[in-house]
């Protein structure tokens, strides 16, 4: 997917690409030691969501329910190093998807957390075939394609599952 979009933004469909599937989010990230606020604009083609690890209280989430948590306060998953106060402190991060909303959207589960372990996260994730004020009211979302990796971190496939454009189906 990345090579094929990458491959479409160098042709003369570039603008209209960034128009599908170019999404503006914004992180603030507050220092608790001085509260000090930096924030950041990001562009990417995906939305990126780190998947929580699989436990006694966490066997499934919902998809609606795992975007709306993305974009509420959360600790910083680490210590985090504030060019404010110049400390390694404690702080708290929120994301934002700005405006305007993509009509194309392509959700990213990361499931390959970057620590010492490389397990894959196996918490199952509940979507529907149809979203309505998925992101902010009035947006209307329906799923074309899923892909799947099977395996682990070391080695596995890729699957996909996708919407046949002329049956529907
Ligand atoms: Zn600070």
């Amino acid at each position: 997917m990345n090579l094929l979009i990458s491959a479409l933004e160098k042709t003369n469909f570039a603008s209209a690409i960034s128009k599908l599937l170019h999404l503006h989010t914004r992180s603030q990230i507050t220092c608790l030691g001085c509260n000090s606020i930096v924030v950041t604009d990001e562009t990417s083609t995906f939305l990126p969501l780190p998947l929580p690890k699989k436990s006694q209280t966490i066997k499934e989430i919902l998809l609606e329910d795992f975007i709306n948590d993305y974009c509420l306060e959360q600790p910083f998953d680490r210590l985090y190093h504030c060019h404010s106060c110049t400390n390694y402190t404690q702080a708290k991060q929120k994301s934002m998807i700005s405006s305007p909303l993509l009509s194309v959207l392509i959700i990213q589960l990361k499931r390959f957390p970057f620590d010492d372990t490389s397990q894959k996260i196996n918490t199952f994730v509940r979507y529907k075939l149809q979203y309505k004020n998925l992101i902010s009211t009035n947006d209307v979302y329906q799923l074309c394609a899923v892909s799947s990796h099977r395996r682990s971190l070391a080695g596995g496939h890729y699957i996909a599952f996708a919407k046949n454009y002329q049956t529907k189906q």
